[in-house]
């Protein structure tokens, strides 16, 4: 498949712009999140500006951490990693993991996806390669059953790493992509 140019030329073409008339200057702030939190969200399109708007949050407020499904799959991975250098780099002193109703990531079809890959020309013997090297491509992509389930066993994981101080303070949250209401699944003001 051979991409069209447009989606950058449009970009770009915008992106001059933006620079020319100077639109970044709204958006000036520091590196340092003023509300001290660092939020841990989906990458659900959905959830691009109703998330900041229905927390009001705006730029300069948080520090935000995005992957598929708002779920930390391993203790030293990258999300963890992100979690950590704002903690001790950006002086964050609350966590709020933000899962959402309707996640594509909750009973993905991992079957199907995988169908998928194989369709588009990946080989068969590239998933036995991967797994004779221990890598389960399927278990690798699973999502979750239950989004209070993973925003709960995040929420955990944040709270047990041992790399995460005692006083750090994590809430896990759940929202309605269509009304961006929140729900609380774990205050962490009463889970300490
Ligand atoms: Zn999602």
């Amino acid at each position: 498949m051979i991409a069209s140019r447009g989606k950058l030329d449009e970009i770009l073409k915008y992106n001059e712009e933006f620079v020319k008339n100077q639109e970044y200057k709204q958006y000036e702030t520091s590196s340092r999140p003023d509300k001290k939190v660092v939020i841990l969200s989906c990458m659900d399109t959905r959830l691009t500006d109703l998330l900041p708007k229905s927390m009001n949050l705006r730029n300069g407020d948080a520090k935000i951490v995005k992957n598929a499904g708002a779920a930390i799959m391993h203790p030293f991975g990258s999300i963890m990693r992100s979690i950590v250098v704002a903690i001790y780099e950006f002086d964050v002193e609350e966590v709020l993991v933000v899962g959402h109703h309707g996640c594509g990531m909750c009973n993905l079809d991992t079957d199907d996806l995988l169908n998928k890959v194989l369709d588009r020309g990946i080989p068969n013997e590239t998933i036995d390669t991967l797994s004779n090297a221990g890598i389960n491509v399927k278990g690798w992509l699973h999502g979750f059953e239950s989004v209070e389930q993973s925003i709960e066993d995040s929420v955990s994981l944040i709270k047990n790493h041992p790399l995460v101080p005692n006083d750090i303070i994590i809430h896990g949250l759940v929202i309605s992509p269509e009304t961006g209401k929140i729900d609380v699944v774990v205050d962490g003001y009463n889970n300490k």
